[in-house]
């Protein structure tokens, strides 16, 4: 019997493709960009990529997809989503009647979380808090190698909450920021100086000077002053918000995925403080970079799938 599962990682431009067999393996990975702008396009896309795997998927065969963007589980929808065609669309109930076939959804930080829970960093611990530092910041919550999926589905978002501070102390300076609109409707969330936009964001706020976030980073580990202000900032910035997320949740470990996660040097300082900001006393790293940083949400998905199956 076929028992393949089709696992979509869907972007704000990509649409990642991979089968699955067994939970959390994956297999004939593609990836096409995503050029629909409404939902009977990408709907079209989908079909045409099940065409593309043929024989290895049965007509029955489930689809499990990751998406960016906050799901909304009670709405079946995605909120602040970065890809025009899920835009006022029931999204698994919409796709599943198109394509004949069950569908099930969470979104990538979810996925991610839930990869690294089950085959990652954090395997086989019982209570794993992941966290994406990407264009954005997200989060994803795993209890005994599954999502904790919180009412409505909504859980985790340590980046959406008015909690920047206007003012702080930082190397002995005393620095003013704005509390920034945030996508999510709300203003002062961590969102929109905590990621690789914030970054670059927070340096233009305490510089004026415009740079790519990897060029931030390398500049302040090369210790040139601007640069390594923005960074100490950001660290207060981020550090807070992650240590009450740390009290309220008791997460054996934390696994960082995005794209700022791969400096790891960023990620041990950003360790550094958090520890110091929590009850919990440990000298061994609490926050720790995933194993699953390309292919988190496909694998994610794929546990997802034969979870539900
Ligand atoms: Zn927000």
């Amino acid at each position: 019997m076929n028992n393949s599962v089709l696992c979509l990682d869907i972007g704000g431009s990509f649409i990642k493709s991979a089968l699955s067999t067994a939970e959390g393996v994956i297999s004939h990975k593609r990836q096409r960009p995503l050029l629909a702008t409404h939902w009977a396009d990408f709907s079209a896309a989908i079909r045409s990529i099940i065409a593309e795997y043929g024989d290895a998927l049965s007509t029955s065969s489930p689809v499990a997809l990751s998406c960016a963007g906050v799901v909304d589980i009670a709405q079946d929808s995605i909120l602040a989503s970065n890809v025009p065609p899920f835009q006022g669309v029931k999204i698994t109930q919409t796709l599943s009647a198109d394509l004949g076939r069950t569908v099930v959804m969470a979104n990538d930080a979810d996925c991610f979380t839930l990869a690294e829970a089950c085959y990652g960093a954090a395997k086989d611990l019982p209570v794993v808090l992941g966290i994406i530092i990407g264009s954005g910041i997200g989060g994803g919550i795993a209890i005994h190698g599954k999502i904790f999926k919180g009412n409505q589905g909504i859980s985790a978002e340590w980046g959406h909450a008015p909690v920047t501070p206007t003012s702080l102390v930082v190397q002995g300076k005393t620095v003013t920021l704005p509390r920034l609109p945030c996508g999510c409707g709300q203003s002062g969330c961590l969102d929109t100086l905590g990621g690789a936009r914030g970054i670059e964001r927070l340096h233009q706020l305490l510089s004026g000077e415009s740079l790519a976030s990897q060029d931030i980073v390398q500049a302040a580990f090369a210790e040139q002053e601007q640069a390594a202000m923005t960074l100490a900032v950001w660290v207060e910035l981020v550090s807070e918000p992650l240590a009450h997320a740390v009290n309220i949740l008791g997460p054996h470990k934390i696994v960082a995925g995005g794209g700022l996660a791969s400096e790891l040097t960023l990620i041990a300082r950003l360790d550094e403080a958090v520890r110091r900001k929590i009850l919990l006393k440990t000298d061994e790293p609490l926050l720790i970079p995933g194993c699953h940083f390309s292919d988190g949400g496909l694998i994610g998905a794929s546990i997802l799938a034969h979870q539900a199956s």
